[in-house]
């Protein structure tokens, strides 16, 4: 299958192998998309170079996106590489560790500041440019995690970016698609990665829902990534402002079965 061949995009968050950014970017170099990639400081770049040439793609661009020159360079690299784009992949998220533990109640002004401008106006920041070089529509996705409608112990801050980062996933879907271009969110159970360690007792978490989920496992970057694929395809030209689970249905979960309680 070649459901990807003729488009072009950027995916924003690989950290390493286990990032869910790097699971999107597999499925899609399968299907034939020509990638850019971008990276989080030297270190990551590090890493990011050589996963980005095993799926074919020499454009590997620094950018930390609370330095907005480096967003600006981004894009006008990719405008002069390509001229134009089909996708972005918005796989990003920080907040400080120190947070990411106790009471939602005890965050800081200034964490939660830097947590709503890296994890969620980003987004809409790397979506203006996007859109500036989609002038045949295109679509934009982001992660997001359950935690935004729900209260999940530890998650805290977060959990407020994504609940701002799904509304700004609406808004950006209203504004954007008169011009063709769609935005939508994949929310996904959780998956060992960098940062999903930072969240404290993130073991136990990732337990529970394996547990009574009613798939009764949790999910993989490589179905994030199936998930990915359909939503930056033709396949969804006709979904635009979604939230797409990819929990093993855990998000429909009221309580736990009994019989995963008695096991
Ligand atoms: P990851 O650590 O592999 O990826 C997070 C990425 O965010 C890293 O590549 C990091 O460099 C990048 N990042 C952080 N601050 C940045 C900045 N200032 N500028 C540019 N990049 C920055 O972890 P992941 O779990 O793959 O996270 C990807 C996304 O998926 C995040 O938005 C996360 O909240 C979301 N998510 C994760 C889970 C999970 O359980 N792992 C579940 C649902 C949603």
């Amino acid at each position: 299958m070649s459901l990807m061949k003729g488009k072009r995009g950027l995916v924003m968050g690989v950290a390493n192998d286990h990032s869910i950014a790097w699971g999107i970017a597999k499925s899609l170099a399968d299907q034939g998309a020509e990638l850019a990639f971008t990276y989080q400081g030297e270190a990551l770049g590090r890493r990011v170079k050589p996963l980005a040439e095993s799926v074919g793609s020499d454009t590997v661009l620094a950018c930390d996106v609370e330095d907005i020159a480096t967003v600006d360079a981004t894009f006008e690299a990719l405008q002069q590489k390509w001229g134009s784009i089909d996708f972005l992949v918005h796989a990003i998220g920080f907040s400080d560790k120190s947070e990411l533990k106790g009471r939602y109640a005890d965050t800081t002004r200034a964490n939660f500041a830097r947590t709503m401008v890296i994890s969620c106006f980003s987004f809409t920041e790397l979506a203006k440019r996007a859109a500036a070089l989609m002038p045949h529509g295109g679509s934009l996705i982001t992660l997001t995690y359950g935690g935004s409608t729900r209260v999940m112990p530890n998650y805290n801050v977060m959990g407020v970016a994504k609940a701002a980062l799904e509304a700004s996933v609406r808004y950006l879907a209203a504004d954007y698609g008169p011009q063709g271009i769609r935005v939508n969110a994949i929310s996904a159970g959780p998956i060992r990665t960098l940062a999903g360690a930072g969240i404290a007792d993130a073991r136990l978490m990732f337990n529970y829902q394996k547990r009574h989920a009613p798939l009764r496992r949790t999910v993989s970057i490589d179905e994030v990534g199936g998930s990915a694929l359909y939503l930056l395809s033709d396949l969804s030209t006709g979904v635009t402002g979604e939230v797409h689970f990819v929990d093993s249905g855990y998000n429909i979960i009221s309580m736990p079965h009994p019989d995963a309680l008695k096991a």
